[in-house]
């Protein structure tokens, strides 16, 4: 199939999201319908955001959503206009104690993975700033880092997603997303000009071990990031056809749920190990899945389901508590003196 692209009109722009589970926010803005990079193992397609869309793709031209799934992209160019509408009449936020109230863009497709989302992103993300909201960006594009001057900001924080540090196996796995090495670059850009970053070493391939681990957050250690979110490939849906397909080898053996906990766990401790040696386990956030319930330490699994980051935001309670602050300091010294 030769790639499908155009656009697509939403009504909402902005979603409530279940992903303050994983520590990332409690709103998403997905910028369009697809995702040109295709990754191979990428949960996407299973999900109701295409699965409920079967029809409607297949008006426009896309047979199979989800073993297709690269090779169409519906750019929603009307989020900004939608979106400033919407925040302008919206009077409650949602602000959960691990989504923190963030707004993630994206969860069902990549931000910057051409110049016509990019230009949506940008959009977008200025206006939630108008609007003083805090934004999460997670994307394996590079061109974020022409946004610098709307990006560096204090309520946004730019993720990569690098689960390696390895051009050939990315070539292998995640074959239309730019190399990691080109990632880990802009990052690096990112990271010089003071911009808040994050890294999420996800999903990680079952053939990583604890040197891979050691050496790749080595790397990730010099650019300060934030926190580290890290979960391994799971087989979901579709994405292990899709794997298959792709030759991956290693597929078969997370096909099984068996083969798939004990890859997990091993991970988990080959990570926590790697962390503790560099003295970065404190940044370091577990997105584990609750199909291991029933396999693993309860008490493991639960101290990371809604377990909140260790990222700071500057936060409207934070002025709050210091105006509260500052009052009551100047109500001791007999001043009277309005605070703004
Ligand atoms: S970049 Fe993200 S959304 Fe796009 S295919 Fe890869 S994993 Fe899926």
């Amino acid at each position: 199939m030769s790639i499908i692209k155009g656009t697509e009109t939403i009504v909402n722009p902005l979603q409530t999201s279940a992903l303050n589970k994983k520590g990332l926010c409690d709103y998403v803005v997905n910028v369009a319908s697809g995702c040109l990079h295709g990754c191979s193992f990428c949960y996407v397609p299973s999900t109701p955001a295409i699965r409920t869309k079967q029809t409607q793709l297949h008006h426009k031209g896309v047979s199979n959503p989800q073993m297709d799934w690269g090779q169409y992209l519906f750019v929603r160019e009307n989020i900004p206009e939608k979106l400033e509408q919407f925040l302008s009449r919206k009077k409650t936020w949602r602000e959960t104690p691990e989504g923190k109230g963030v707004v993630l863009l994206c969860s069902g497709t990549d931000p910057y993975q051409n110049k016509q989302t990019a230009t949506v992103t940008r959009s977008a993300v200025q206006v939630l700033l108008k609007y003083n909201k805090r934004v999460r960006i997670l994307t394996r594009g590079l061109s974020w880092i022409n946004d610098l001057d709307v990006l560096n900001n204090e309520n946004v924080i730019v993720g990569m997603s690098l689960p390696y540090l390895d051009d050939e196996l990315s070539r292998k796995i995640e074959p239309q997303a730019p190399p990691p090495s080109k990632r880990y670059r802009a990052l690096q850009e990112g990271h010089k000009a003071g911009c808040r970053l994050y890294v999420a070493m996800a999903p990680t391939p079952p053939t990583m071990t604890l040197e891979h681990f050691k050496t790749d957050l080595e790397q990730i250690m010099y650019l300060n990031p934030e926190v580290i979110f890290w979960e391994p490939i799971n087989a979901r849906g579709t994405n292990g056809k899709r794997m298959l397909a792709a030759g991956l080898e290693f597929t078969s053996s997370i096909m099984s749920k068996q083969s798939w906990v004990e890859t997990f766990v091993r991970q988990w401790e080959d990570i926590e190990t790697a962390a503790k040696e560099l003295g970065c386990l404190e940044r370091l956030h577990i997105w584990p899945d609750p199909e291991l319930r029933g396999y693993i330490d309860q008490a493991k699994l639960d101290k990371w389901l809604y377990q909140p980051t260790v990222e700071k935001w500057k936060t409207q309670t934070d002025k709050k508590v210091k105006t509260q602050v500052a009052k009551a300091t100047l109500r001791k010294r007999g001043k009277t003196t309005a605070i703004l």
